[in-house]
């Protein structure tokens, strides 16, 4: 650090407000006097993260995590503090100051994806102009009519054109002055051999319709690009690669703008495409998500949990179409999301069926549609004859492990009754038939540990130092120096009583936490949110004359071992005499100030 200066720091801190900035993150339940939600950074059933209004901290009691608006930015969006301490600036309209002598690496690292974020943002700008403007266009804006998205649409959701060549977009990059290694790092253009970072490049999309694919505050990081031929041989979505901007399980697509009604509903309704998801918000049905071709990843999972308590699986009723939604189970079963089907009529999908027979049509589809285990058992035993118990058997032990994979045991409790009602089968056999290893899965999850702790005296005086301005103007009229030097696991305390934080002041306390790590700044945010002693001074002073009283001691006890050295000079035995008749004076001194329950320690 130190290349921020601390006031503009303070600054920045006190105009993003930490309830406001996570919220843009995900949603935060109000609980007393603080929010809540379910922990980002570890994986829990019952909310324990917990942000304070008040402090402008956030702590989770789960995983120990915690700390200030910049910590949150940087651990929820893994960037450096740097990098954090920009983004909020930037949120908030506050240049950052930024003193000479600022790592290059830093420098680098943030240039490098200021660059590509601009590249990103202008080449959807392109892409766009190609697909509105130019004659190149025109099939892809006759494609996109056909399927209902007009001009606005288009607008809306910056939908583009990739042209049928290999290197028109890298020629126009190029031209508008992007370094060749820039482009490659984009994404967009592919080396002709992996190995050969110089070596000849390529388009990555071409001739394809592209969606731009947005982070959480709607930044362009990556595209998608859809072919135009209904059977073509190539895939029908091609994704950006993984860059530095994008990790491909970790977004989903269209969250930016659907993440209000996704809160308000509860429920996802998760389509297979781009386009189904942009038909449908365009319809006017918001909770809407889209894991962008692919199943679901188990981060996608977790984003979503976040959002809602349920997630409706819209099946294609073609065997393709079911196998995929299959595969997004895994992620959504163990993050405890209910989980509903709703089978499309045959050889339609969201987005046809919308168009064609509107949107209440599917409205009700998505209403009525069935339990996730009860559509399985009907949809299994319309495919298979059931009357033989081997059979039954058969299918038992297949939904079985699917069941395993539930992690809630009340939600699990309930599958199983219902799936062995159905199949005619006692629950406690059925349970025989969960694969064991999952069996007892449900609150494995390890929890990270937290560093060592300080002592509960020196903890108790960094929360007074921190939070109490009687209680840090005590301690600062101490021989804190030299008192802190003898006492092992001080550091933190000599820190907090070094620092201009001002107590009730979240501003100069978030600015602080800048310069601790991560382990140090979880303990901060803890002490932040406990409740502070009434009488705090008094108990300031009574657990810094028993720290001073400790010191004192070892001090003592340690001139007394040097006393049983041999070979003493008879000066430095004079010396040390001396000294521990002082330490002993010193000893009677400070024992007095104290109340006799913390002598007896
Ligand atoms: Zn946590």
């Amino acid at each position: 650090m130190g290349t921020i200066p601390s006031q503009n720091i303070e600054q920045i801190a006190a105009a993003n407000d930490i309830v406001e900035v996570i919220g843009s993150y995900f949603p935060l339940k109000r609980a007393g006097t603080n929010f809540k939600a379910l922990c980002p950074f570890h994986q829990e059933k019952t909310p324990s993260f917990t942000v304070s209004p008040s402090r402008q901290t956030f702590h989770c009691f789960g995983c120990g995590v915690g700390g200030s608006v910049f910590r949150f930015v940087m651990d929820y969006e893994h960037i450096d503090f740097p990098a954090a301490v920009r983004k909020l600036a930037a949120r908030v309209g506050i240049p950052v100051i930024e003193e000479r002598g600022a790592s290059v690496d830093d420098d680098r690292q943030h240039e490098a994806r200021r660059t590509l974020l601009k590249l990103h943002a202008e080449a959807a700008e392109w892409f766009q102009e190609n697909l509105l403007k130019k004659d190149l266009g025109a099939a892809a804006r006759n494609y996109l009519k056909e399927r209902g998205i007009d001009r606005k649409i288009a607008g809306n959701w910056q939908i583009g054109f990739a042209p049928e060549s290999w290197d028109a977009f890298l020629k126009w990059a190029l031209d508008r002055g992007y370094r060749r290694g820039q482009v490659v790092q984009s994404g967009l253009v592919k080396l002709r051999d992996e190995s050969r970072t110089d070596g000849e490049v390529y388009d990555r999309f071409r001739n394809r319709i592209m969606f731009p694919i947005c982070n959480d505050v709607g930044e362009v990081v990556a595209f998608s690009g859809r072919i135009l031929e209904k059977d073509a041989e190539t895939a029908k979505y091609l994704n950006s690669p993984d860059t530095p901007l994008f990790r491909k399980g970790n977004i989903l697509f269209g969250l930016h703008k659907t993440k209000r009604a996704l809160i308000e509903a509860n429920c996802a309704i998760v389509c297979e495409g781009q386009l189904d998801l942009i038909t449908l918000f365009e319809a006017g049905i918001g909770n809407v998500v889209a894991p962008q071709g692919t199943a679901f990843t188990e981060q996608q999972a977790r984003i979503l949990k976040r959002f809602v308590a349920e997630v409706v699986l819209c099946f294609d009723a073609d065997v393709a179409g079911q196998k995929a939604a299959e595969r997004s189970l895994d992620a959504l079963l163990q993050n405890d999301l209910i989980i509903r089907v709703a089978e499309m009529p045959g050889g339609e999908d969201p987005d046809s069926l919308v168009r064609k027979k509107g949107r209440q049509t599917f409205e009700t589809l998505v209403k009525n549609a069935p339990d996730f285990f009860d559509y399985w058992i009907e949809h299994e035993s319309s495919r298979q004859k059931l009357n033989s118990l081997g059979a039954r058997m058969q299918l038992a032990r297949n939904l079985a492990q699917t069941v395993g994979r539930v992690h809630d045991t009340f939600m699990r409790g309930e599958v199983i009754n219902k799936a062995s009602a159905r199949l005619g089968v006692s629950a406690a056999e059925f349970e025989t038939l969960i694969p064991k290893s999952t069996r007892e899965f449900s609150r494995a999850t390890p929890k990270p540990q937290p560093g060592p702790l300080p002592r509960h005296e020196i903890a108790m005086l960094c929360l007074l130092a921190l939070r109490d301005e009687e209680a840090r103007a005590f301690l600062l009229s101490q021989d804190w120096r030299e008192v802190l030097e003898q006492v092992p696991d001080a550091e933190l305390l000599a820190r907090i009583l070094d620092s201009d934080v001002r107590a009730e002041d979240s501003a100069s306390q978030n600015a602080f936490m800048a310069g601790l790590s991560s382990e140090e700044e979880a303990l901060v945010s803890a002490w932040l949110l406990q409740k502070k002693p009434p009488n705090a001074l008094a108990v300031a002073r009574d657990w810094w004359n028993g720290l001073r009283q400790a010191s004192v001691r070892r001090e003592l006890q340690a001139a007394k071992d040097r006393m049983k050295l041999p070979q003493l000079t008879p000066g430095e035995v004079l010396q040390l005499q001396k000294e521990i008749l002082d330490l002993q004076e010193q000893l009677r001194d400070v024992s007095q100030l104290l109340p006799a329950r913390i002598l007896d320690v």
